[in-house]
């Protein structure tokens, strides 16, 4: 039976099975995207879409929502359960919203915040100046050692002590090694700063205890659902009782208007899915084949940001092998291995064609790929990256990637 997209709408049925039989065909080393589970999916694409539940359960400005009021709920608590926090609020749209939602909570405009800088690794939400949050708050920033490639935990206190923030931001987008909450701690306790933790990128190896946890430390762990997580695209903001109506009266009404009550939906399954002993081996592979694949391109000589990694990404470095970051994310396409360009520390090049390319390993850890398959997997990021002017030597490997992609297909 062809599907009611199809019959309604061939124009947009085709262009979604021409993204099935990319996301099938093709390898995804983009460390924040993911394959969600079917049951995820479903929940994403049901009625619940049609609801408008503005406020929160028990206490909204429409009528209709006792189941609604029973699903965010679930969510909550299960959000609350897997992540051993007091409060949580999944109403969040969004990463970058729910981290504007931080600011709301705790910040008036021209307070200072002190965030991890973009182009060692940090998120534009943390301050940078492209985004609100550098323009309607005075950001100051921290980025990693040279020699090490590594978050310095002196230089941030030298930082906050000079700079006061009244907010701390710790996470990032491309940082390949383990977070010392405890130790930001200390210094947003010595500064008197609110201390908040992006976890967007690792709150599936929280979750699956493949990292540790920020809950004991933060006064606000800020997460998306959609990375690895493996949720549907939303987020979470979990929190302890003590900031619950701030953190809760930022986002509604402060910022957003009705939830999406499909996405809270399926973020109440990816939950589920996330508390079963299956989801903690899961997060403990995609670490083992992030590091595997660390040591395989270490011995074909590619430079790793940090010397390897200890989570879900690997920062690799590109000058060694003399190629742009730009033109070798769009060779690795080519090839069938899709991630993407990013700077590096210190970067000398432009932002849009910087030194480095960022690869990672949730979604293929998903389809089920394996440590030992991450020397083949080095071998062609070894070959296209130099192939980038032969295109029949991508065409090749894109052949060989296919076939590996077609034996262990994402979750339908
Ligand atoms: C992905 C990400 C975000 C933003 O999430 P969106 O859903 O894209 O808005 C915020 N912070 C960090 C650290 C991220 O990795």
């Amino acid at each position: 039976m062809p599907s009611p997209i199809a019959v309604a709408d061939p124009q947009v049925a085709e262009l979604i099975d021409a993204e099935i039989v990319r996301q099938h065909d093709t390898l995804c080393l983009i460390p924040s995207e993911n394959h969600v589970s079917p049951a995820v999916l479903a929940a994403t694409g049901s009625v619940l879409t049609n609801k408008y539940s503005e406020g929160y359960a028990a206490r909204r400005y429409y009528q209709g929502n006792a189941v609604i009021d029973r699903v965010e709920t679930l969510a909550v608590d299960r959000a609350r359960a897997l992540f051993g926090v007091e409060h949580a609020n999944v109403q969040p749209l969004s990463g970058a919203p729910a981290n504007l939602a931080v600011y709301a909570a705790f910040l008036d405009p021209g307070d200072t915040v002190l965030g991890m800088a973009l182009d060692a690794g940090g998120h534009l939400t943390h301050g940078w100046g492209v985004s609100v949050t550098g323009k309607w708050f005075r950001a100051a920033r921290y980025g990693v050692r040279r020699d090490t490639g590594r978050i310095d935990l002196d230089e941030v206190r030298e930082i906050a002590l000079k700079e006061r923030p009244k907010l701390i931001w710790c996470g990032g987008t491309a940082i390949p090694r383990t977070i010392d909450f405890a130790g930001f701690a200390t210094i947003a306790e010595e500064v008197g700063a609110v201390l908040a933790a992006d976890v967007a990128h690792i709150a599936g190896l929280i979750a699956g205890g493949a990292h540790p946890s920020p809950t004991p430390h933060v006064d606000v762990i800020a997460t998306t659902t959609h990375k690895t997580l493996r949720g549907p695209r939303g987020a979470m903001l979990l929190t302890r009782e003590q900031h619950a109506r701030a953190i809760d009266r930022a986002v509604f009404p402060g910022l957003q208007g009705g939830p999406h009550d499909h996405t809270t939906a399926a973020i109440a399954v990816a939950l589920h899915e996330a508390a079963q002993p299956a989801f903690s081996t899961y997060a403990h592979a995609i670490v083992a084949n992030a590091v595997a694949l660390g040591e395989a391109l270490l011995a074909r000589g590619f430079d790793l940001v940090s010397g390897g990694t200890d989570n879900h990404l690997l920062l690799v470095d590109l000058t060694a092998k003399d190629v742009g970051g730009r033109v070798a994310a769009e060779a690795l396409e080519r090839a069938g291995l899709v991630g993407n360009y990013n700077a590096v520390p210190f970067d000398p090049r432009p932002p849009l064609d910087p030194s480095g390319i960022r690869i990672g390993t949730p979604a293929i850890t998903t389809r089920g790929l394996e440590p030992h398959h991450m020397t083949d997997l080095a071998r062609w990021i070894d070959d296209a990256v130099q192939a980038v002017e032969a295109p029949d030597t991508l065409d090749r490997i894109r052949g060989e990637v296919t076939e590996l992609a077609r034996a262990f297909p994402p979750p339908a």
